[in-house]
């Protein structure tokens, strides 16, 4: 049978990729035979990425980019289109956290994280999207979470600018889907609920996630490297060919209670 999930002759762009989750994605777009773009601003970490992707036996081309500075994310896109010629899937995933309870957030904190996880997931799909349209082809995966559904319980950790913009990015997901759904592309989202990167170590290795998700997750459990890449696969692929405008939430059954 035709392997469903082959991305063999696709050039797929990964922002946020010299850390945590984005690099997980690259690696398992690479797997499944993808040339790869990735960016971020800390390019020595890209470099040691592009190397570990590279060993894959795929190409990568590694992109300085900061995504709070829309010149920046023009620049990155032409130079992937330039070096590749298209991009045929976007992982929207640059990302910061932010636990700041609202009585406290400061001005500055509150644009960066909508800068950081909304402004700049419109502006990169926006500049992405132009180069799609002139292709007719496209997949875009913009990386959600939990807290694109629900906010923690009282009396555990609050994330109301977090929980603000990626609740902006899923009805985001919804109006770009809507939009190009007859131009060749897709635009669906992930919404993971808690996995270990350099956001999310702090909470995790302290021990106050574990009666949390005791009570709230049904699984008990934070999330374990490799259960997101399934639904990355599923939506960069032709696999998921008529799916469009959906969020996939991956929290160990979180949102279903
Ligand atoms: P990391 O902190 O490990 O990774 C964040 C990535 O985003 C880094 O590569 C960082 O690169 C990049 N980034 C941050 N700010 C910018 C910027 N201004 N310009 C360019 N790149 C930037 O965290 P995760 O891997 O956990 O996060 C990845 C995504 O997953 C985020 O969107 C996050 O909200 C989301 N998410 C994570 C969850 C988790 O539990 N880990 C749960 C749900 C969603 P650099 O600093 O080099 O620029």
């Amino acid at each position: 049978m035709k392997n469903l999930l082959d991305l063999t002759g696709k050039v797929a762009l990964v922002t946020g990729a010299s850390s945590g989750l984005g690099v997980q994605f690259a690696k398992a777009l690479a797997e499944q035979g993808a040339d790869i773009a990735i960016c971020a601003r800390r390019v020595e970490k890209l470099e040691a990425v592009k190397k570990e992707i590279e060993g894959l036996g795929v190409k990568c081309l590694a992109v300085k980019c900061d995504v709070l500075k829309v010149d920046e994310i023009k620049s990155m896109v032409q130079a992937v289109e330039e070096y590749y010629g298209k991009i045929d899937i976007l992982v929207n995933n640059a990302g910061v956290g932010d636990a700041t309870p609202a009585a406290d957030l400061s001005d500055e904190t509150w644009r960066n994280v909508l800068g950081t996880n909304l402004d700049a997931v419109f502006y990169v799909a926006r500049e992405v999207g132009k180069v799609m349209l002139k292709n007719g082809y496209g997949k875009i995966i913009n990386v959600g979470s939990l807290h694109s559904e629900v906010v923690m319980p009282p009396n555990t950790w609050q994330v109301p600018a977090y929980a603000t913009a990626k609740g902006g990015v899923k009805m985001l997901t919804k109006a770009l889907a809507v939009e190009w759904a007859r131009k060749g592309i897709t635009v669906n989202a992930i919404g993971p609920a808690y996995f270990g990167s350099e956001m999310t170590n702090d909470i995790l290795s302290t021990g106050g996630f574990d009666p949390v998700a005791e009570a709230y997750c049904p699984m008990g459990r934070a999330g374990r490297e490799g259960e997101l890449n399934g639904a990355v696969l599923y939506f960069a692929s032709d696999a998921s060919s008529y799916t469009t405008g959906q969020i996939l939430f991956i929290d160990g059954g979180w949102t279903a209670m």
